[in-house]
């Protein structure tokens, strides 16, 4: 394929990236949008290939890495539970991480191209940079993966003079980038160069595990930005326009997203990234994290839900992470038909940072079917609590916590909630008093008008829906 040919390809893949990105933006046009990033990414992998850079032995080495990469992806996607997604996806970025880092390394032994002058600058600066952001994504991610999976706890790390510490190492790397520019020969530069990646591996650690339970989502779209600069600066290594229009497209989009996140619970950016958020000691919570009931609370059953639910006009349901963990939403689709052919209205609140992922719940009753126009967000339904006759908490905690309105030392203060509690009636699904992933009590289970169901939601979401038909 000749270079002009491969431009075009690529001009192609980069267009059908963007429409794909439009697309994923509203549920009903993402299968489109999904369906548009496949064929480009196709065009893409075979513009690359049978491109001009390539040669015929080269060839025989990119069809074993398709084959060893595609058959763990495809392991990957059929054996992830849906619960395991942010995980995985943790686990990809720190993959584009180390590619970033492995292309960098290469790039800089590899002599078969001879840079000169500014050129050989540029080119260094451009080595520098890729490896700088590849390293701090490959090991913030893998701590982001360790968290996520319940690996290492969620509470910050503050190490003494953290910030200074930062700083320090700041310096440093900004002191080996001059070192590396300036180095007499291949030997001293790749000294400087492993030494940078080294302090980037630990600030990478040393950032992720200071950020407590609460941000977590800001990380993961803030790590989703860095692999994209990881991306766009091996494209710039490799000449790659693809790659670093792909890469730019993923940093800007998880840079806005980093920023609805952060909107979405009320943080700067800043200060989340300083850490130390959800570092308030979870209030009558013990060693396990199960939280000792303050007040009574009132446990009802799963034929008084559905006695509720049937006396009820107008119903709200706002899941959580544990509707993912239950895989209750197809039952939650069900009751919904069930109760909508009674002519009751029902319609969902979601969260900005409902689950463990953006998107976690669309996602999930979209794959249920539930109608995209009763999924609401939670600006659009929060006024809407007062005329509400029963609020249908499902597996959610934090997300419903009022004391993150009414109690300024909380460490989650500040974060908008659905504010559940003004329904008539509230009635939270959960299995126990456990807290949730930010570890705080939860004043809500206490209050007059809320009722606890008890027990795994898919469990008891079927014994509702059989008495609701019964
Ligand atoms: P939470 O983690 O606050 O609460 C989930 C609740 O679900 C738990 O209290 C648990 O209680 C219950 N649960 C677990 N399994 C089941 C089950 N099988 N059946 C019934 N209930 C179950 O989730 P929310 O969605 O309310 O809030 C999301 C939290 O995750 C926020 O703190 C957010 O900051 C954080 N987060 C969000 C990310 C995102 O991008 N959306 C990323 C990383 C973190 P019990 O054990 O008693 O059943």
């Amino acid at each position: 394929m000749s270079q002009s040919l491969a431009s075009v390809a690529y001009l192609g893949a980069a267009i059908l990236f963007i429409l794909s990105l439009g697309g994923l933006s509203n549920p009903e046009s993402s299968r489109r949008g999904n369906l548009l990033g496949m064929i480009g990414m196709t065009l893409a992998v075979l513009a690359t290939v049978f491109g001009p850079r390539v040669t015929e032995s080269g060839i025989a080495w990119i069809v074993i890495a398709l084959a060893v990469g595609g058959s763990v992806g495809i392991f990957a996607a059929r054996t992830v539970r849906m619960t395991q997604m942010p995980e995985l996806v943790a686990l990809m970025h720190s993959l584009v991480g180390l590619a970033a880092c492995l292309v960098g390394f290469a790039s800089y032994v590899d002599t078969s191209v001879p840079f000169q002058g500014a050129e050989k600058t540029v080119h260094e600066a451009e080595i520098y940079v890729g490896i700088l952001i590849g390293a701090v994504t490959f090991s913030g991610s893998l701590i982001a993966f360790g968290k996520l999976s319940g690996r290492i706890g969620g509470k910050p790390l503050l190490l003494p003079a953290r910030h200074w510490l930062n700083l320090v190492a700041l310096v440093v790397v900004i002191g080996l980038g001059r070192q590396f520019l300036n180095a007499p020969d291949a030997h001293t530069g790749l000294a400087a160069l492993v030494a940078m990646t080294a302090i980037a591996l630990l600030f990478g650690i040393h950032m992720v595990m200071a950020i407590g339970g609460a941000d977590m989502p800001v990380v993961i779209s803030m790590l989703n930005s860095y692999s994209g600069w990881a991306a766009a600066a091996t494209g710039f290594m490799l000449n790659n326009d693809l790659l670093i229009v792909t890469g730019a497209l993923v940093g800007s989009s998880g840079a806005i997203l980093s920023y609805i996140m952060c909107a979405a619970m009320n943080r700067s950016f800043i200060s989340v990234i300083a850490g130390g958020f959800g570092s308030g000691a979870p209030k009558k919570a013990t060693a396990g994290g199960q939280a000792e009931p303050q007040r009574e609370v009132v446990a009802i059953s799963a034929q008084e839900t559905a006695d509720l639910l049937r006396e009820a006009k107008s119903v709200i349901i706002v899941p959580g992470y544990g509707m993912a963990v239950a895989q209750a939403q197809h039952t939650v689709n069900e009751i919904t038909q069930v109760l909508r052919a009674r002519g009751v209205q029902v319609r969902f609140g979601i969260h900005p940072v409902a689950g463990r992922m953006p998107g976690h719940m669309n996602v999930l009753l979209a794959e249920a079917k539930v109608p995209y126009d009763i999924v609401l967000e939670m600006d659009e339904i929060n006024g809407d609590f007062p005329d509400t006759d029963l609020a249908m908490v499902i597996g959610a905690n934090d997300i419903v916590n009022p004391s993150a309105l009414e109690d300024p030392t909380s460490p989650i203060a500040g974060m908008p909630v659905l504010e559940v509690w003004k329904a008539k009636t509230s009635i939270v699904m959960k299995r126990s008093m456990a807290s949730g992933y930010a570890g705080v009590d939860n004043p809500l289970f206490y209050k007059e008008n809320n009722r606890m169901l008890f027990g795994d939601a898919k469990k008891m979401l079927d014994e509702v829906l059989a008495a609701l038909k019964g």
